[in-house]
């Protein structure tokens, strides 16, 4: 067992560990150097011209097969999902089940998005629009949905003619290599999709190449440094990063097991590590303590244990290092006064980078999990008096990515639509999370959207042209 047991980088490898079982070593792969990553790059262009030349719809087939592939081999997806990053496998399989149905609607609806628009004609002339590739993206990734970031970053991209160069989050090596082998073993021409592997030098080092577009999906802090050397190199980006979402129950909502089963969900699925989860929680005053109650009576009824384990619905964090943010976020809380209701701590008798869900109350804003992204299991809520007052503390927050609320009352749904300010917006329990739907953050949640109409838009360049009749 290593002392500190994060993801280990060392000159030449890059060590896979199991965060379920006190961190012991699941394999290693070789960090790719930087003369690779030039090669990688070099090999991309010369591929991309071919891909392109390809057409849309021998491009669409070939995403077909390559979804049909993936599917043959989605059972050691989840596994190793489940083992590198601690998702609990009933999870990983429906997550792995639900990428795949967005990828294929991404290749159902390519044609309809991508091919040309005649946007003018007369007597003399017709005018169109060309949706053209910008050539090869380096595509830069977390590790919290490993498949879901593949999917949600390259597929569109790859059906509009790009080619991709893709290093995902040093945590998760073996789902990386083997991904990989399965694209390898497709009927997808040589260097359309490359991997790099490494931590974010060789990200850094991706993006000094010779690229046309990066995709980035990380924290606000990372994508800050990513927009500036994009901006040095005057090349565009994708950024799908941080969030700190609001939830609002509204007094009018019955306070029901599904609703109270929702809200633990909306924060602790994942063990409380998707971007777009509920992170702070705001319910109005005269139902604040039932729910409080009722949702920290909740969280103490679910098994923590070994994401293998089918009855387990709640894992580890993806690595020690999460568990110690986490650890000083919510000391932060409870020195400056907050009321901890559950967990609070790591449970006990299990070895590895567990941490039991966590309600707060008695919030400030000068406490961490009021102002920081908190990306594991705690939940800080707040009472509200007024539609106002919940409105204005939703908002008050440097993230824009979601928002959720809870009520029937059509005239409050029909305002906070318009008045919360975050890329996606939902009443419970209509969602928005479609492959239809754009996805992407407002203020520093991010730059651009992936998904839908839009995302096959952003991953292309208009080119407008006009000729004689
Ligand atoms: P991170 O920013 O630490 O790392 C993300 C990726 O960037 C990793 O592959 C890392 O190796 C690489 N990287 C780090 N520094 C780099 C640099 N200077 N140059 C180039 N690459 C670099 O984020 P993380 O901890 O892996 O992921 C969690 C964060 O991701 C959270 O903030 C979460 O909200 C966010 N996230 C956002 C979305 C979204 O769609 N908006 C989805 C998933 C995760």
């Amino acid at each position: 067992m290593l002392n500190n047991p994060v993801q280990s980088i060392n000159s030449d490898t890059v060590l896979s560990v199991n965060p379920a079982r006190g961190h012991e070593t699941l394999g290693e792969v070789p960090l790719t150097s930087k003369a690779d990553i030039k090669k990688a790059v070099e090999q991309s262009h010369i591929a991309q011209k071919s891909w392109n030349a390809l057409g849309l719809e021998k491009r669409v087939e070939y995403l077909n097969d390559l979804n049909a592939h993936i599917s043959k081999h989605k059972d050691e997806f989840v596994k190793r999902t489940s083992q590198e990053m601690g998702m609990p496998n009933g999870l990983s399989t429906s997550i792995m089940d639900d990428f795949l149905s967005d990828m294929q609607w991404n290749n159902d609806n390519a044609v309809k998005y991508l091919s040309n628009d005649i946007i003018f004609e007369d007597d003399n002339e017709i005018n169109a629009i060309f949706y053209e590739p910008y050539g090869v993206m380096g595509v830069i990734a977390a590790w919290n949905y490993p498949f879901g970031n593949f999917v949600a970053s390259c597929s569109q991209a790859l059906l509009a003619g790009n080619t991709i160069v893709m290093k995902y989050s040093e945590e998760i090596p073996l789902f990386q290599k083997y991904l990989e082998e399965v694209i390898q073993s497709s009927n997808l021409p040589d260097n359309v999709v490359q991997f790099i592997y490494g931590d974010g030098y060789v990200g850094q080092t991706l993006i000094d190449q010779d690229i046309d577009f990066i995709t980035f999906t990380g924290s606000s802090a990372t994508g800050q440094k990513i927009y500036e050397k994009a901006a040095a190199k005057l090349i565009p980006v994708s950024l799908e990063l941080g969030g700190s979402s609001p939830g609002i129950v509204f007094e009018d909502c019955p306070i029901t097991d599904d609703l109270i089963e929702t809200l633990f969900w909306e924060r602790f699925l994942n063990s409380a590590q998707f971007c777009n989860g509920m992170k702070r929680l705001f319910v109005q005053r005269s139902v604040f303590d039932e729910v409080v109650e009722k949702l920290s009576t909740y969280a103490k009824t679910k098994k923590i244990g070994d994401p293998m384990d089918e009855t387990v619905e709640f894992g580890p964090l993806v690595a020690e290092r999460q568990v110690i943010k986490l650890e000083d976020q919510v000391k932060d809380a409870l020195d400056k006064g907050a009321t901890l209701h559950c967990g609070g701590k790591r449970p006990d008798g299990l070895q590895g980078a567990y941490y039991e869900p966590t309600i707060l109350t008695n919030i400030i804003k000068d406490m961490k999990v009021w102002h920081e992204e908190v990306f594991g299991p705690a939940l800080p809520i707040l009472p509200f008096d007024s539609y106002e007052e919940a409105i204005e503390l939703a908002n008050e927050t440097e993230y824009g990515l979601s928002a959720i609320i809870f009520t029937t009352d059509k005239n409050i749904t029909q305002k906070a639509l318009t008045d919360l300010q975050a890329g996606t917006v939902n009443q419970w329990p209509s969602h928005s999370y479609r492959p239809q739907n754009p996805f992407g953050g407002y203020k520093k949640s991010g730059i651009g959207r992936v998904n839908g109409i839009t995302g096959f838009k952003e991953v292309t360049q208009a080119k407008a042209v006009s000729w004689i009749k």
